[in-house]
């Protein structure tokens, strides 16, 4: 029995970057509600999207940014998988 709206940590993290660069509240998540891990995972990228913040501070941070939170995401995980980079 599946639960709807829940999905997978894998699922959850590939989406991660989006949602980070989209700059949307993501404490109701219904993942991160219940995974511990996540939330982990998500404290540690903001920290990196905060940095680059700081670093960038009138201008968006670089799209290589995201492509670092991306491998940071694939380094996690310990596998290597290309997400499809959405435009
Ligand atoms: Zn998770």
């Amino acid at each position: 029995m599946t639960h709807p709206g829940e999905m997978s940590c894998a699922e959850f993290q590939a989406h991660l970057p989006e949602l980070i660069g989209s700059g949307q509240d993501m404490s109701n998540h219904p993942h991160l509600r219940e995974c511990e891990l996540c939330r982990a995972l998500l404290a540690d990228l903001q920290t990196i999207a905060d940095a680059a913040r700081q670093l960038f501070p009138q201008e968006e941070p670089p799209a290589e940014i995201w492509d670092k939170i991306e491998s940071a995401l694939k380094s996690e995980d310990g596998k290597e998988e290309s997400l499809p980079k959405s435009k």
